[in-house]
């Protein structure tokens, strides 16, 4: 039996259109986020200490663990991650604690310039992140590869309440080498509820 399985997407695959295609999102959750999920599998199931983990605790030894487990645990965890925090476009605003941290932070225009420029910054293949610090302060960061802030070495540690996958196979079906516009378009698919959800646990 196989320790990680693909989650589903939580809405239809044509559900976050215009900003994101039925076909990125077919690509992107069938091929690319099965595909990690497979190969973390066969990392799993070569080494006997991770046997039982949650994703998470693996998360937490990824000093530890080979390049194997490394990319495709990142991209399985970054995956059902990001499908989580969007939702159809327009459907949730920012509210209660969240928002107050985002204003806190300086605003959500200075939030989402800050985040798009990590997003547009960061050097080939990589995910932008906004996370709850160890002070409980909101913080924009950014990852190379399919590393994430909940891992064990990670630069900028944190617990995640927005992420962007910035990896072509994210966007250049509709958007080419438009990064920026991808990033810019995104936020209006962003799930609200989840992300302050996941910011108040955070802070709890
Ligand atoms: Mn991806």
């Amino acid at each position: 039996s196989m320790a990680f399985e693909l989650p589903p997407l939580p809405y239809a695959y044509d559900a976050l259109e215009p900003v994101i295609s039925k076909e990125t999102m077919t690509f992107h959750h069938d091929k690319h986020h099965a595909a990690y999920t497979a190969k973390l599998n066969e990392g799993v199931e070569a080494d006997p200490k991770l046997a039982g983990k949650s994703i998470e605790e693996i998360m937490g030894m990824m000093s530890q663990l080979p390049p194997l487990v490394r990319n495709n645990g990142g991209g399985y965890w970054n995956h059902d991650f990001f499908w989580k925090i969007m939702a159809p476009k327009g459907s949730t605003q920012p509210s209660g604690k969240l928002k107050e941290a985002i204003d806190a932070y300086g605003g959500l225009d200075k939030l989402k310039e800050d985040f798009n420029g990590k997003g547009a910054g960061q050097f080939g293949s990589g995910w932008a992140w906004v996370i709850v610090d160890s002070s409980g302060k909101l913080k924009v960061t950014s990852t190379p590869n399919q590393d994430n802030p909940l891992m064990d070495d990670a630069k900028e540690p944190g617990t995640p309440v927005l992420g962007n996958d910035v990896w072509e196979h994210a966007y250049y079906l509709t958007y080419k080498n438009d990064r920026p516009g991808y990033l810019k378009a995104w936020w209006d698919v962003v799930n609200w509820d989840e992300a302050g959800r996941r910011y108040d646990a955070a802070v709890a």
